[in-house]
């Protein structure tokens, strides 16, 4: 009956966890309780893990593996304020990290998905070439309402490295659609390396690109980093601190992009 009712765990668990109460005298009452909270746990983490397999985050990228110290104009409260979601998820406000390559967009983005992701919500990381190439492809197919309707599900969607979307290989005009989509309905983390100046080279034309930007910044927060390349930087101290190498021994060289 519990595999038709589909409960995992209870199955697992109900005759080990009724022998053990057996030697504590648990009241059957007590034995049912705990037999459910065990169910109740490991379905909460399950829906976790899948959560962030489907999120397509990169793994590792958490808060707690970010140096603050080394990057200006973010600190600490804010992110773990944007990662435990509340008011900004449910009004679906924005957020846009500019900084130049290096300087943590990415971690700073995946930090607060997996956040966000623990906290119950669920969370969509992609490149924005890589989403375009996907919207392009629904569309070949034509399944772009369905696409649509199925991002809807996403509490936030992560467009990284904006600014590296072009729009003489994918049809950008998809991008606009994506972000008229979302605005006032659900949020957006952009990240960029590009100023909204250079944005036109993104949008297919001027007017789309005013829009995508007044929609962005609307309800929008705005975080810019400053500071040196962080890959830059721990590659250079790799060479000269046997120290650093030790803890870094992945960063051989100067990366030429994100
Ligand atoms: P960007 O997306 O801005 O180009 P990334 O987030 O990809 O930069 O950062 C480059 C690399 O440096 C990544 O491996 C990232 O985890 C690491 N990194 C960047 N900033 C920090 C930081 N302040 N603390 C720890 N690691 C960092
Ligand atoms: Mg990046």
């Amino acid at each position: 009956m519990l595999k038709d009712l589909r409960l995992p765990t209870a199955r697992r668990c109900f005759m080990e966890l009724h022998e053990k109460g057996l030697d504590l005298g648990w009241s059957p009452m007590k034995w049912f309780s705990a037999v459910l909270e065990l169910e109740v746990i490991e379905r909460s983490d399950r829906r976790m893990e899948s959560r962030r397999d489907e999120s397509g985050l990169p793994l590792g990228k958490t808060i707690e593996t970010f140096d603050f110290n080394a990057i200006q104009g973010v600190r600490l409260e804010q992110i773990e304020s944007f990662a435990q979601g509340g008011s900004w998820i449910s009004d679906a406000r924005n957020l846009l990290l500019f900084g130049p390559s290096g300087s943590g967009k990415t971690h700073l983005s995946a930090a607060i998905g997996h956040g966000l992701i623990d906290h119950g919500f669920r969370v969509y990381y992609s490149q924005t070439s890589m989403i375009l190439q996907r919207m392009e492809q629904a569309r070949r197919d034509a399944r772009l309402p369905e696409w649509f309707r199925k991002m809807e599900r996403y509490d936030v969607i992560i467009l990284d490295d904006i600014g590296y979307a072009d729009k003489t290989k994918v049809d950008t005009g998809l991008l606009f659609e994506l972000i008229a989509d979302r605005y006032e309905s659900r949020s957006l983390i952009v990240a960029s390396n590009k100023p909204f100046s250079l944005w036109d080279d993104v949008f297919p034309d001027n007017a789309r690109c005013i829009a995508a930007i007044d929609r962005l910044v609307h309800h929008g927060s705005i975080l810019e980093l400053q500071g040196e390349s962080y890959r830059r930087r721990t590659a250079a101290g790799s060479k000269t601190n046997p120290k650093l190498n030790k803890k870094k021994p992945t960063a051989p060289s100067i990366p030429q992009t994100t």
